[in-house]
């Protein structure tokens, strides 16, 4: 039996408040587009009522005729759920802070003055005929009974959904697990779970959660989002396809589709994905290790735990100190050039040099430095 875990895009809302990054609508649609042909089940289309340009890229998209759902956040504030549907939006995406922390330093506020809150917005967004995903925000910081009984009151009160965000990070995967089986038991409904990376385990605090029964993850496209970002949908969504713990669940995400939307989204919103990113990284797919280079060309699978073209990708190979002659030579191919092995070993040599002097070798560098070897090998023969 395949467990179908669903995946709730939100690259467009915590990914667009990452540091330095705002978009215009006609930015947010385009984007938005991708994410639905990338197979996503539901994105949350961004914030409506912070601004006028928010409000109108968020009508642009409900307009849009997409096939996945489409989500807005809200406050638990009624002006911010009115905003919601004059944005076209059927499906909300309400929080308030639950954990002593943000009570007392932000929102000045008692646990039932929350708890109140949340249960008003609920119930307004059920009268107003809306889907309703509500969130404790801060919930791994909050006292675990109240944020059961936060859970189950919502629950009572009309909730659809309810989702738990690791606003910071803060969550071991043992302790998403816990808290997923506790709002599990309170609510009885479809669970969501919102991990941050604040210590690099937002994947891994993500698949606890489905682990322990959530239905859902809450991630965004190369992983942006608040400061160390949210989970990433490449890492989380290829994890559940490839990794042998996982084979009983799928996703509806086309992997092939995986590096075209990460590179798109990257350009548009201007955030550079590190070269050693999983999945989507400038380096995840090369290899230069003449070691591993030689295990690669004679099986793929020897050093790559899955096929760069699932994630619509190629391997590459580079030249460099680490080096052997069969990648070398792998890669001289391409260009239609086969040294005998002396002047293999003659070209490897000058690549390590450089190599050793901390210089990257192009393709163009190792081309000329074959054609010296090759040629010089030539003209001997030619005037002997
Ligand atoms: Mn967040």
């Amino acid at each position: 039996m395949m467990v179908n875990v669903r995946i709730f895009d939100t690259t467009l809302r915590d990914g667009e408040q990452t540091l330095g990054v705002s978009l215009s609508p006609d930015q947010k649609l385009a984007i938005a587009k991708k994410l639905d042909d990338l197979g996503v089940d539901a994105i949350e289309a961004g914030f409506p009522v912070i601004s006028e340009g928010e409000l109108k890229a968020v009508k642009m998209i409900t307009s849009e005729g997409l096939s996945c759902e489409i989500a807005g956040l809200t406050r638990t504030i009624k002006k911010d759920i009115d905003a919601a549907v004059d944005a076209g939006l059927n499906y909300i995406h309400t929080f308030i802070a639950t954990s002593d922390i943000h009570l007392e330093h932000k929102l000045k506020m008692t646990r039932d003055q929350a708890l109140e809150k949340a249960i008003e917005a609920v119930e307004y967004g059920k009268s107003r005929g809306l889907q309703v995903e509500f969130s404790a925000e801060d919930a791994s910081r909050t006292d675990r009974e109240f944020l059961k009984k936060v859970f189950g009151d919502v629950a009572k009160a009309g909730a659809d959904r309810v989702n738990i965000p690791d606003t910071v990070g803060y969550c071991t995967p043992e302790y998403m697990a816990e808290i997923t089986r506790d709002t599990i038991e309170s609510t009885k409904l479809p669970v969501s779970v919102h991990c941050h990376n604040d210590f690099g385990l937002a994947v891994a605090n993500a698949l606890s959660g489905i682990h322990a029964g959530a239905a859902c993850a809450h991630v965004t496209v190369n992983g942006i989002g608040e400061r160390a970002g949210n989970a990433s949908l490449e890492e989380f969504s290829m994890a559940l396809k490839c990794l042998p713990y996982e084979q009983n669940y799928e996703t509806r995400i086309k992997s092939e589709l995986i590096y075209d939307t990460s590179r798109f989204i990257a350009k548009i919103v201007g955030i550079i994905v590190q070269p050693n990113k999983a999945i989507v990284g400038a380096n995840a797919f090369g290899h230069e290790s003449g070691i591993h280079t030689h295990g690669v060309l004679n099986n793929p699978l020897t050093y790559e735990p899955i096929s760069p073209e699932l994630v619509g990708r190629k391997r590459w190979l580079k030249v460099g100190k680490h080096a052997g002659v069969h990648g070398m030579n792998a890669m001289l191919k391409e260009y239609g050039v086969s040294p005998t092995e002396e002047q293999a070993q003659q070209i490897l040599d000058k690549v390590k040099v450089l190599g050793d002097q901390g210089i990257q070798v192009t393709d163009v560098e190792l081309l000329s430095m074959a054609s010296e070897v090759l040629g010089e090998k030539n003209s001997k023969e030619l005037y002997s």
